[in-house]
């Protein structure tokens, strides 16, 4: 029987997540076992137009992106978004905060006007996707469960609980007693708490979960009859609601964050 074939892509981004999947090693090798690989620019020099499953990575973010995946979508029985710019835009979707002429002429000056440029946006934006994988780069753990998801014919619910949840099964200390501000309260967990586990703040990078309440988050860091600890953190960055906002931004910038319009979920 035929193994199911797969190829990879990769659209506006830093290729960063396609190398975590390469420095899989071992697991990479259990995975070629059961699929071949017939497209993998990053790794290969062959290439084919026949597969069945595409892993897309990078956003969505000029003109000749979107006739490039509707392609893909096109050929492929499955599509995955690796990692954060495939799946919620990341780092890209901050050009938004321009005019695409503007943010043109910023970057490249006089150049600008030989770009082509749109809005930055997440693969789903534009086709349909079956499988999401998130992290920037992506969490390994998570692709392969998806992997394995795929091949055995299962959907795959990405997790929708905040980084707290692994982090406090991971026995951590949270970093906010130590005065740092950590995004992890409204960050879709499923990364292992990786971060947090070596003493760094969540920046935020798997995006914000679905129930996410940034604008209590925001409140929670910044206000004058906080707890000790939260006072600690408070006085040691002196962080305002603008401030914490552009953390956040920062992966979650699609659809466009206004600081005046932040999502609030009272449940
Ligand atoms: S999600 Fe991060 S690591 Fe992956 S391609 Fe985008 S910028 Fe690179
Ligand atoms: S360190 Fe961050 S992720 Fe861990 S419990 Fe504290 S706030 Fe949550
Ligand atoms: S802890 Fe936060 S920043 Fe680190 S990998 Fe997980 S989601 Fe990303």
């Amino acid at each position: 029987m035929r193994k199911p074939q797969i190829a990879f892509f990769d659209f506006a981004c830093c290729e960063g997540c396609q190398l975590t999947v390469l420095q899989l090693e071992e697991q990479l090798l259990d995975v070629l076992e059961h699929v071949d690989v017939v497209t993998w620019r990053e790794a290969m020099t062959e290439e084919s137009s026949d597969y069945d499953i595409a892993f897309c990575e990078g956003s969505i973010a000029r003109n000749e992106d979107i006739g490039r995946i509707e392609r893909i979508r096109d050929q492929a029985k499955v599509l995955v978004t690796l990692g954060s710019c495939a799946s919620i835009g990341c780092h890209n979707a901050l050009k938004n905060k321009w005019e695409m002429e503007e943010m043109l002429d910023l970057v490249y000056g006089e150049e600008g006007k030989h770009f082509d440029t749109v809005p930055a946006r997440p693969i789903s934006a534009v086709v349909d996707v079956d499988y999401q994988t998130y992290g920037c780069p992506v969490s390994i753990g998570e692709f392969v469960e998806v992997v394995k998801h795929i091949l055995t014919g299962q959907q795959y619910d990405p997790p929708n609980q905040p980084v707290c949840v692994e982090c406090k099964l991971a026995d951590n200390q949270c970093v906010y007693e130590k005065g740092e501000v950590c995004l992890g309260p409204i960050t879709r967990c499923g990364c292992g708490a990786i971060c947090t586990t070596y003493g760094e703040a969540c920046q935020g990078c798997r995006g914000m979960m679905a129930s996410a309440n940034p604008r209590a988050a925001l409140r929670a860091l910044t206000r004058g009859d906080a707890n000790p600890i939260m006072r600690k953190v408070i006085e040691a960055h002196g962080l305002t609601e603008q401030e914490i906002f552009e953390k956040i931004r920062v992966y979650n910038n699609w659809p466009q964050l206004d600081f005046e319009e932040l999502p609030v979920n009272d449940d």
